[in-house]
């Protein structure tokens, strides 16, 4: 007896971190930026017109402001409904090999499910003791590779020269570099774009811009690269980017102070963050993003998160071998980190 559940395509889906219903938490859980965005934002919605036509389907003004912005051409830009969208598609056209795609054990856990989806064969490669990618383990033949940098769940950041030198090991792949922490301190890759003619740089709005809500994330490369993202994307939808978002993501480009001052501001309370953690026993990689992954001392990171999420303090719990005695606290407004501060003072000394 054959039964269309045969014909289903069944995958474990990415779970995104909690979005509590209830008000007045400390939600340092998603890595969103507790600042609000640019007032431009605001502004610009008085200019969202013409919502009865379809919107540009190459979304022509918001990809030439950010091409513009970042010194780019516009065919040098793929704009995608938020980095998740771009990564996806990046992964569809670019992973189509034999051989297996190389990503880091401990990384963003929607690579493993995309390449799931896509069927795409993968090999994970363990990141060492401090959490750092070693990259010789790059060296091997592969299908393509795509690591964070900064690496997310655990900040720490490559140095271009690093960077470099896995490019370099790989130039018959396509090489990924997810850059949505960037802005919090690591180094672009985007000038290796120009250099080599296989690297692809994602970044989005949703962390350094405050605008998770807004959905618009980008990558950045050499115009075969893009040109073969946009015949992927206009193969099964043309309008991914909406009029609303094409409108208020180009006008947030503009308001470069703005943009400084919240990424500096978030900089400052980590550096001050980490400082104060270290004293109270906490450990954890120097992150160059907008959180920690911190492991303590002598209480169980599973027993933290519980406890926080009891006095309404939301932070990240991965139930996964070697993480699960971590927690990753994203950085809030110092006031914010000040009450999980107050509240870790208490409970980790019983
Ligand atoms: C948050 C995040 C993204 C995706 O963010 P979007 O909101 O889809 O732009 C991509 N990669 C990493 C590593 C992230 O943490």
């Amino acid at each position: 007896m054959s039964s269309w559940r045969d014909n289903v395509r069944s995958v474990e889906p990415y779970t995104p971190g909690e979005q509590p219903k209830e008000e007045n938490v400390i939600k340092l859980n998603t890595n969103e930026n507790p600042y609000p965005p640019s007032q431009k934002v605001k502004e610009a919605m008085a200019e969202i017109k013409n919502l009865r036509k379809y919107p540009d389907p190459a979304a022509s003004d918001l990809t030439g402001a950010i091409a513009a912005y970042h010194g780019f051409d516009k065919d040098e830009v793929f704009v995608g409904v938020g980095s998740d969208d771009v990564l996806a598609v990046a992964f569809m056209t670019f992973f189509n090999g034999k051989k297996p795609v190389f990503f880091p054990d401990i990384t963003y856990s929607f690579y493993p499910v995309w390449a799931d989806l896509f069927k795409i064969p993968f090999d994970t490669k363990a990141l060492d003791d401090e959490f750092k990618i070693i990259p010789q383990d790059y060296y091997g033949e592969n299908g393509g590779v795509v690591f964070p940098n900064p690496n997310a769940p655990t900040g720490a950041a490559l140095s271009l020269d690093v960077i470099e030198d896995i490019i370099c090991h790989n130039q018959d792949v396509v090489v990924i570099i997810d850059e949505a922490y960037v802005d919090f301190g690591a180094d672009t890759a985007k000038e290796l774009t120009r250099k080599y003619e296989n690297v692809l740089v994602v970044q989005t709005y949703s962390k350094s811009r405050s605008l998770a809500g807004l959905r618009i994330g980008y990558a950045i490369g050499n115009k075969e690269l893009i040109k073969a993202m946009n015949d992927v994307k206009y193969s099964y939808n043309s309008y991914t980017m909406n009029e609303p978002s094409i409108v208020m993501g180009k006008a947030v480009l503009a308001d470069e102070d703005y943009f400084q001052e919240t990424r500096k501001k978030i900089i400052e309370t980590r550096e001050w963050f980490k400082e104060e953690m270290k004293k109270i026993g906490f450990s954890f990689a120097d992150s160059k993003a907008n959180f920690i992954f911190a492991a303590h001392e002598s209480v169980a990171a599973k027993e933290i998160f519980e406890a926080a999420k009891k006095n309404k303090i939301y932070v990240r719990y991965f139930d996964k071998p070697r993480i699960n005695n971590y927690l990753r606290i994203t950085i809030g407004t110092k006031q914010e980190m000040e009450v999980l501060l107050d509240f870790l003072k208490k409970y980790v000394k019983r």
